[in-house]
């Protein structure tokens, strides 16, 4: 019979051991006795979501755990961005991050526009209506200064450099083409970014800043140029009725949007440490009554590991376990958490080490690990998996896997 899944990915899981946490790690240290719990009746292992040696990036590990090879599928950051906006996008489509930015006699003095808030979308209106030669163009706002521009078009390319200088004091970067084949993209682009610029310099919204001491945004800086490729539809591949994804983090978003699935926008879900974690789990558990998938997104753990907080990492962590009561002991629904790579406090950046992983479900083939941790993982049924290889560990488990052979 098959079984619904819940995957559960906590960002930045791992960690190496911490000297002020008695050389425990924060997955160690925290009080985490559900987590224990499922790993003494579960199976556990570990978890290299790219590859050995590589630290992975939070887009390219959730591809890869959702099974698709990042090597194969992976064009850059702009396309997560796009599709978390709800941006429709098709086969060679280009989609960019950008930020509005503040440029004075040529020198970029500030990357972000002083963090401007434009909330009744009066800078996003400079992108109304624009076209070149055939190239049709979507913008949409993000937070803050943030957005993403799409090209929508033939004969694009996503090999360009960014305009972006990254440290302020310098004039924007030249856009380049990286290949022959570029050149189109970047005359384009170019062209959009002046005209854009001449809109912003005019616009009543700008002059009122200006007069009111702030910094205007008057530049439009591109980054992540990533083409649009065909994702194989993540339901379809394990006939799945329904998947959804229950995160708060536009990126995360975004991959469970270019996989196919759907997502669930939970109120107080903010990708961020004050997360309401419960209202994600109940929404997970309302979502499984007709999907038989749902991806469960928790940010926080990466982003205290980022900040170097081990205490904050610790307390997130059991923060999780402390509401995941309600995922377990379901008949007929397999429960698997892991991380999408190791955040360790000290390095407050992505590492290579692997990431534990447990899978759990009534009369599991459990094995001898009794708590969910780095260390304890290493010797569980599941051993090593590759990232790719992780979704299907678990549809196999549910019984949603094909017989290779007769
Ligand atoms: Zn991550
Ligand atoms: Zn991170």
């Amino acid at each position: 019979m098959k079984k619904k899944v819940i995957l559960v990915i906590i960002d930045g899981l791992g960690d190496l051991p911490i000297p002020e946490l008695d050389h425990k790690t924060p997955l160690e240290s925290a009080n985490t006795p559900m987590l224990d719990m499922l790993a003494s009746k579960g199976i556990c292992g570990m978890n290299t979501t790219i590859a050995p040696g590589i630290p992975p990036g939070s887009d390219t590990a959730h591809l890869s755990l959702f099974g698709y090879d990042p090597k194969k599928y992976y064009t850059g950051r702009g396309i997560f961005e796009a599709a978390g906006l709800g941006i429709p996008l098709k086969p060679g489509d280009i989609a960019f991050r950008t930020n509005y930015a503040t440029v004075k006699n040529g020198i970029v003095v500030d990357r972000r526009a002083g963090r401007i808030n434009d909330d009744d979308n009066e800078l996003a209106k400079v992108f109304t209506d624009l076209e070149f030669d055939g190239i049709i163009i979507t913008y949409k706002p993000s937070v803050e200064h943030r957005g993403c521009l799409v090209l929508h078009g033939n004969g694009l390319s996503d090999k360009i450099t960014s305009n972006d200088p990254k440290i302020e004091g310098n004039p924007p970067a030249t856009i380049q083409a990286l290949d022959n084949d570029a050149d189109k993209t970047v005359q384009i682009l170019s062209k959009l970014i002046n005209e854009v610029e001449t809109r912003l310099g005019i616009l009543d919204f700008n002059k009122r800043r200006v007069a009111e001491d702030k910094l205007p945004a008057n530049a439009l800086l591109v980054r992540g140029a990533s083409s649009a490729v065909n994702f194989p539809n993540f339901q379809k591949k394990y006939g799945l009725k329904g998947a959804s994804c229950i995160a708060g983090g536009a990126l995360y978003k975004g991959a469970a949007t270019l996989a196919g699935m759907s997502v669930i926008n939970v109120q107080g879900a903010t990708g961020r440490v004050d997360s309401d974690l419960k209202a994600k789990v109940t929404a997970s558990i309302q979502s499984l009554e007709n999907d038989d998938f749902v991806f469960l997104h928790f940010k926080g753990a990466d982003n205290e590991a980022h900040d170097g907080n081990f205490i904050g990492k610790t307390q997130f962590l059991e923060r999780i376990d402390s509401v995941l009561e309600p995922l377990t002991g379901m008949e007929n629904v397999v429960l698997a958490i892991t991380g999408d790579h190791s955040t360790p406090c000290s390095l407050r950046d992505h590492s290579a080490d692997p990431t534990p992983i447990l899978i759990y479900f009534p009369n599991c083939r459990n094995d001898k690990v009794d708590t969910f941790s780095e260390r304890s993982a290493i010797s569980g049924g599941l051993g090593h998996l590759r990232g790719t290889d992780t979704i299907n560990t678990i549809m196999g488990m549910a019984n949603r896997t094909k017989k290779f052979g007769a």
